[in-house]
């Protein structure tokens, strides 16, 4: 800004200098904040993607612990066989990935909304 205000003087090229050094600072911190939640997101996606394959390849080992961690969380031993192979029943992957990886799947990660929801986009958009 300082540079364009020494070179031509006029207070037009000095405002719009200003607006596009605002408009950039902005969008670098959208997209500074879209990065580290797509990485987030990458490996909770590669959470999903071994939980799946070990659910395809050993399903009776997944069960056993999905059973031991409801018994850590202080349920008795047979009703926590019996609760990990109802639930599993249901949606194997997705009892896996609350219970055992805490990933709820509503609120996967997303980079985007992420971004919104912060107020950085859109760049016009009053800082917090
Ligand atoms: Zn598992």
């Amino acid at each position: 800004m300082i540079g364009v205000a020494a070179s031509s003087g006029s207070k037009e090229a000095i405002l719009i200098a200003g607006v596009a050094g605002l408009v950039a600072g902005s969008m670098s911190m959208a997209v500074g904040e879209h990065v580290s939640v797509s990485s987030q997101r990458d490996a909770e996606h590669a959470d999903i993607e071994r939980e799946t394959q070990e659910l395809a390849g050993e399903p009776q080992a997944e069960l056993n612990e999905l059973a031991m961690i409801y018994m850590k969380r202080g349920v008795a031993r047979e009703l926590a066989m019996t609760v990990a192979q109802q639930l599993s029943a249901r949606n194997p992957l997705g009892v896996h990935m609350r219970d055992e990886l805490g990933i709820d799947q509503a609120s996967l990660a997303r980079p985007f909304q992420a971004a919104v929801v912060i107020g950085r986009w859109p760049p016009w958009r009053a800082a917090p």
